[in-house]
């Protein structure tokens, strides 16, 4: 079986019980796909039981969840040395080749046990040299450090130790939308959003014509690898043609982009409300383009009252690029299809929109008809990671 370890050492008690039983649906929910395999909560760990199933395809599933400390493939025994002994020569046995060293480490929780610690390492390491050929003692820095864990339901022994991601079991500090375009950023922010617990929607403004279907297709695609990390996503795609046409026309080219954003903040806040989603979030970084200076965001922000997310904020576009490779984002994100705001870019944006002048860009524009309009054509699609068939047929 394996070993799931977790928790956030400032957890208060009232919280420690929600995030358990969170954790819990979400491994569930994450091991669904291997038929057989079990999940047990039990005294600030879980255990996976694998009943067959494969420990290194169920060990790499856990490392995608969030709240997941780090996972050891474990065996038990009974309360019992002579079953300890032969259950550390097993798992021992494997790594017998020149030069492996190793060392039996004992945690001994359970004082009803007749050994002390130091009796246990002792005898179990001196039955591991008796029975194995080229295996050595190195109490420093050994290559495998065997832990024997005795509890009161048991003894566990592990030699290995794979990370999680760590972070907050995702459903356990509520929902947020988030602003999910083609490009690297944001679903680096989503993931980021997701990593503190929060559960994510997206919403995706689409200008079908002048952004074509794999535009869309692409945004899709990211949902699905998001969803990897988050359970199911929905994807609210908005028609956004219309209002583009519209500032297009009305407003002066350099307001175009800060009009247009502030058209994408007021949708996305009233599809927010709409689900229950208590901030927004974005992939915006601090000076990366023209509308990322603060007098930009401040123009942007104007129009919402919920919270604003910007995970990113504080991070270089090279280390934004590492996570979306990371995570698996990076190669779709990539692909060359335009997105809404490519199309319509200005030839000199206005880096620092004055507020006045903002306003008075949007004085002929039906703000309110416009929003209402493409909210209500708005459609909801919901994607997972199981439906690789589609996923597949995108690349030929
Ligand atoms: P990204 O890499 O995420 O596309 P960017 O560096 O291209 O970001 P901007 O074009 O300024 O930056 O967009 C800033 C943020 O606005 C994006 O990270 C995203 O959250 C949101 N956004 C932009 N375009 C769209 C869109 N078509 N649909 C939904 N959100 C969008
Ligand atoms: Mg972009």
């Amino acid at each position: 079986m394996l070993l799931v370890r977790y928790g956030e050492l400032a957890l208060k008690k009232r919280n420690r019980r929600m995030f358990e039983e969170r954790l819990l649906h979400n491994i569930r929910q994450k091991l669904d796909p291997f038929s057989g395999v079990t999940v047990q909560q039990t005294f600030g760990r879980m255990f996976v039981h694998l009943n067959g199933a494969d420990a290194v395809s169920i060990t790499q599933a856990l490392q995608q969840v969030f709240g997941i400390v780090s996972v050891s493939p474990v065996v038990r025994t009974e309360l019992d040395i002579g079953e300890v002994k032969g259950a550390a020569l097993a798992l021992m046995e494997k790594h017998d080749m020149p030069n492996v060293t190793f060392k039996v480490e004992t945690q001994r929780a359970n004082k009803q046990f007749p050994l002390t610690s130091q009796e246990v390492n002792r005898e179990v390491g001196a039955h591991v040299l008796r029975n194995t050929r080229h295996l050595k003692v190195d109490v420093h820095e050994p290559d495998y450090p065997l832990t024997v864990e005795i509890r009161p339901q048991g003894v566990f022994l592990y030699t290995e130790r794979f990370p999680g991601l760590g972070g907050l079991p995702v459903g356990t500090s509520g929902k947020v939308m988030l602003l999910l375009s083609g490009g690297i950023d944001s679903p680096v922010a989503g993931y980021f959003t997701m990593k503190r617990g929060v559960e994510i929607e997206a919403v995706h403004f689409h200008s079908y014509p002048y952004t074509s279907e794999r535009s869309l297709k692409k945004v899709e695609d990211l949902t699905r690898q998001l969803a990897v990390y988050g359970g199911p996503i929905h994807l609210h795609v908005v028609p956004f043609t219309e209002i583009q046409t519209n500032i297009r026309e009305q407003c002066e080219e350099s307001f175009t982009i800060t009009v247009m954003r502030r058209f994408m903040f007021r949708i996305a806040q009233q599809l927010a409300e709409k689900r229950g989603a208590l901030a927004l979030s974005t992939g915006e970084s601090l000076g990366q383009v023209a509308s990322q200076t603060l007098e930009s965001m401040r123009a942007i922000n104007e129009v919402v009252q919920l919270p604003v997310l910007r995970p990113l904020i504080g991070m270089d576009k090279q280390e934004i690029i590492g996570v979306s490779k990371e995570i698996g984002t990076y190669e779709t994100s990539i692909l060359p299809y335009e997105d809404c705001c490519t199309v319509f870019v200005p030839k000199s944006p206005q880096t620092r929109p004055n507020l006045e002048r903002t306003r008075q860009n949007e004085a002929n524009l039906d703000v309110e008809e416009l929003v209402n309009d493409a909210v209500q054509h708005t459609e909801m699609k919901t994607f997972t990671l199981d439906d690789k068939r589609e996923f597949a047929s995108y690349f030929d």
